[in-house]
C-alpha cells in the first residue's frame, strides 16, 4: 500500500478525530501517504479531498466532531455515484480505503471492495450498536455528557418534586439508556429491546419510590422507543398525577471534547487500521472484544448481532427494585 483516503461517514461521534490522527501518523510511520476525503461518500463521488501529513494531525485528539466532516450521500447509492467514487480514487492513486463510520459505512466500503480498492472499516458512533464490537468510538463521551447534564436536571427536578422523562440517543438501541440509567439511579429506564409494561416497569416502581419517601423520579427514555419520551410521560401523568417534564438531549450528546476511553479506543483502532493494510489485509473492521482488540471480515461483522448487555440490565432491575 502506497497512498491511502481516510474518511468519516454516517452521524460523526467525539474520538473521530483521534482515530484520523492516529491512521495519518501510523502511515506516515509506515512511510504510507495519506489523503483526507472530505464529507464521506459525498467527497468521494466528488473529489473533495485534502493531503494530510503527520503536523496536520496536530493537537486533534481533544477535539470533538471531524475535522473531515461527515455526510450521508444518496448518490453513493447509485452505480454512477460508485463508479465517480472509483474514478476519484484512480485520479488521487489510493490504493486502500480506510472508512470510519457505522453499518451503512461498512456496506459502502464492501461496494469498493468489489470494485478492487483495499478497504478497512473503524466503528464510530455514539450508540454503541454495531454488533462486532463491544465498544464504539464516541460512546463513552456521550454517556458522560448524558450523565452530567441529567445530574444538573435532577437538581431542579427535586427543588419542584417532578418526575423528569429524559430522552437520550440510541435510534435503534439502548446501551446509551441503559448505562447512563445505571450511572444516574434512574427510576426507571425504557429501551427499543424491551416492549413496555408500563403498570409493572413504570408505574409501580414510582409508586414504590412515592411511598418510600421521594418526591422526585428520573425515567431515562432511548430515542428509539416507540413514541419517544412523551408519551411515556404521558402515561406516568395520567397514571400518578405528578408533574411530569421532557427533557430531549438530542445532539449536544455527540459533540463536546472525547473522554480517555475514546481516544485512547480511536487511536488503537486507527493505528489497526493501517496495520491490517500493511499486512496486505482488506475488507475487514477493526473492533473491540472486551478489551482486546480484534478484527472481522466486513461480511461478517455485517451478520453479527447484538442485544443489550444482560448484566448491566440484571443490575439496573435490580436497582430499581424490578424482578
Ligand atoms: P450511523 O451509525 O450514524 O447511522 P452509518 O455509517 O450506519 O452511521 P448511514 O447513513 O447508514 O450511516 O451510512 C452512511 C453512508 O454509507 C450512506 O449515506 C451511504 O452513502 C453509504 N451506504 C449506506 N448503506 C449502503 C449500501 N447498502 N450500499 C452502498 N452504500 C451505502
Amino acid at each position: 500500500v502506497r497512498r491511502i483516503g481516510v474518511f468519516t461517514s454516517g452521524g460523526d461521534a467525539p474520538g473521530m478525530n483521534a482515530a484520523i490522527r492516529s491512521v495519518v501518523r501510523t502511515a506516515v510511520h509506515m512511510g504510507i501517504e495519506c489523503v483526507g476525503i472530505r464529507r464521506g461518500y459525498h467527497g468521494l463521488i466528488n473529489g473533495d479531498f485534502i493531503t494530510l501529513d503527520f503536523d496536520s494531525v496536530s493537537g486533534l485528539s481533544r477535539r470533538g466532531g471531524t475535522m473531515l466532516y461527515s455526510a450521508r450521500s444518496e448518490d453513493f447509492k447509485s452505480e454512477l455515484g460508485r463508479e465517480r467514487a472509483v474514478n476519484t480514487c484512480k485520479l488521487l492513486g489510493l490504493d486502500a480505503l480506510v472508512g470510519i463510520g457505522g453499518d451503512g459505512t461498512f456496506r459502502g466500503l464492501l461496494t469498493l471492495a468489489d470494485k478492487g480498492l483495499s478497504v478497512i472499516g473503524i466503528p464510530g458512533t455514539i450508540d454503541n450498536d454495531i454488533a462486532c464490537s463491544t465498544y464504539t468510538i464516541g460512546y463513552d463521551t456521550a454517556c458522560n455528557t448524558a450523565v452530567e447534564s441529567i445530574d444538573k436536571l435532577r437538581d431542579t427536578m427535586q427543588s419542584h418534586e417532578r418526575c423528569s422523562v429524559v430522552e437520550v440517543m440510541g435510534r435503534h438501541a439502548g446501551h446509551v439508556a441503559l448505562n447512563v440509567g445505571v450511572a444516574c439511579g434512574a427510576t426507571a429506564v425504557v429501551v427499543p429491546e424491551q416492549a413496555i409494561d408500563y403498570e409493572n416497569d413504570l408505574i409501580e416502581p414510582i409508586r414504590r419510590s412515592r411511598l418510600a419517601g421521594r418526591t422526585h423520579f428520573m425515567i431515562i427514555v432511548a430515542e428509539g422507543v416507540q413514541g419517544g419520551a412523551y408519551e411515556v410521560a404521558n402515561h406516568i401523568r395520567e397514571a400518578t398525577s405528578l408533574d411530569t417534564r421532557v427533557t430531549i438531549l438530542g445532539h449536544v450528546q455527540r459533540g463536546g471534547a472525547p473522554s480517555l476511553r475514546d481516544r485512547v479506543a480511536a487511536t488503537y483502532m486507527g493505528y489497526e487500521a493501517v496495520r491490517l493494510l500493511s499486512e496486505g489485509k482488506t475488507c475487514r473492521v477493526v473492533a473491540m472484544d472486551g478489551e482486546s482488540y480484534v478484527d472481522y471480515d466486513i461480511h461478517e461483522a455485517l451478520a453479527m448481532k447484538k442485544g443489550l448487555d444482560q448484566q448491566t440490565y440484571t443490575v439496573m432491575r435490580a436497582l430499581t427494585g424490578l424482578q
